[in-house]
């Protein structure tokens, strides 16, 4: 094996990301080396092309960005015992202290000492990728490195849906993007009652009803409330999944929920956004804010799920070898499409 391998970096404080050689990153002891096969391309990663505000604070330059992979284990560190050279992974992007409060009491997904790779740590837009042996989650034969390469967002998607027990629920979810669509496929498989998702965006909401059985709603143009009682609906949505990150979303969504309502939120708003918070109280309603996958009781769920029937294949779009990376870029931030996954072998 050369030490020099492909890396798509975020090389100067501006919009892009630059094909780079970097070295290949060397193993500690309790670390594997995986060789990337795919990779998907996050709103994060967008963040970071883009060079917002959020990123130019956040990330140091140089940094290779990414955080959604599939790959296989190409080494070994010389305390990792319990994985084979060989073995095909994804894993979780959040690297965790392992000394605080929560980390101690099993609860990984809460250590608030958390760097995330392709944000803090060099990242897996690489042909190889260096990662802690505790984080890699091994791939079953038939999870294909696509769908391996969105288990992250597939976390999010499974760790917000699976926040409140949703069988026989009716179940608004607010944000057609990937993780909206996905979080629907989960609510579907495992017995909501109404899935009702919403968006501004006729292109997401047509993916949507492609990717699974769930009804869609032009918010734009159509009233929420109309279709909630067409559906038979008595009284407002059990539970309520945010994935949109839009303060009017959050609001439609309060507002159609039923008395002790359970609101899941995922979705970050871009800074403070004004809540009515009466309604929240006079509703008796829980909200849940929801960051990451939980370590690693989400993986074990989402691949459970995945081998059982759950099929989020068709919210992957578009699939690009990497050196057409800028177009799996453009694709991301015109807004159409689903995931799209970049292939590095
Ligand atoms: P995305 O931007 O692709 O999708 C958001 C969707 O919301 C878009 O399709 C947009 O058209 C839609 N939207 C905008 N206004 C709306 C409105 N008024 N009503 C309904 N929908 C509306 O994002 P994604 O990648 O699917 O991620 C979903 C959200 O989750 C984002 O806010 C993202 O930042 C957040 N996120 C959070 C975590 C976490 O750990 N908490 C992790 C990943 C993503
Ligand atoms: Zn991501």
């Amino acid at each position: 094996m050369t030490n020099q391998m492909k890396a798509l970096s975020k090389l100067h404080p501006r919009e892009g990301l630059w094909m780079v050689d970097a070295p290949v990153p060397e193993v500690g002891p309790d670390d594997v080396l995986i060789k990337i096969n795919k990779t998907g391309i996050c709103g994060t990663d967008i963040h970071i092309w883009n060079w917002d505000d959020w990123a130019a604070a956040t990330v140091p330059v140089p940094m290779i960005t990414g955080h959604e992979f599939a790959g296989e284990i190409v080494e070994l560190g010389r305390n990792v015992t319990d994985l084979e050279i060989g073995q095909r992974c994804s894993g979780e992007g959040h690297l965790i202290g392992k000394t605080s409060r929560q980390s101690r009491a099993g609860k990984f997904h809460l250590d608030p000492a958390t760097r995330g790779i392709g944000v803090n740590e060099q990242g897996a837009f690489a042909q190889y990728l260096r990662l802690p042996a505790f984080n890699v989650v091994p791939l079953p034969d038939d999870i294909p490195d696509e769908i391996g390469a969105i288990l992250d967002p597939l976390g999010n998607a499974v760790h917000t849906a699976l926040s409140f027990d949703l069988i026989g629920e009716d179940v608004l979810i607010t944000g057609a993007g990937p993780i909206g669509i996905m979080a629907a496929a989960v609510a579907r498989h495992v017995g909501a009652r109404h899935v009702v998702i919403t968006d501004v965006n006729p292109d997401r909401l047509a993916l949507a009803q492609q990717v699974t059985d769930v009804v869609a709603v032009n918010v734009a143009q159509e009233d929420l409330g109309k279709i909630v009682s067409d559906l038979g609906m008595k009284q407002g949505f059990d539970i309520g999944l945010e994935m949109s990150g839009n303060q009017q979303a959050l609001d439609q969504m309060v507002e159609a929920m039923t008395m002790g309502g359970r609101i899941a939120m995922l979705g970050i708003p871009p800074g403070k956004s004004p809540v009515d918070w009466s309604r929240i109280v006079f509703k008796a309603i829980t909200i849940k804010g929801v960051y990451g996958r939980e370590i690693f009781e989400t993986w074990y769920k989402m691949i459970a799920m995945l081998q059982n029937g759950l099929d989020v294949s068709r919210v992957i779009t578009h699939q690009f070898p990497v050196d057409r990376y800028a177009e799996g870029f453009a694709e991301m931030k015109s807004g159409r499409s689903g995931k799209v996954v970049l292939d590095w072998t």
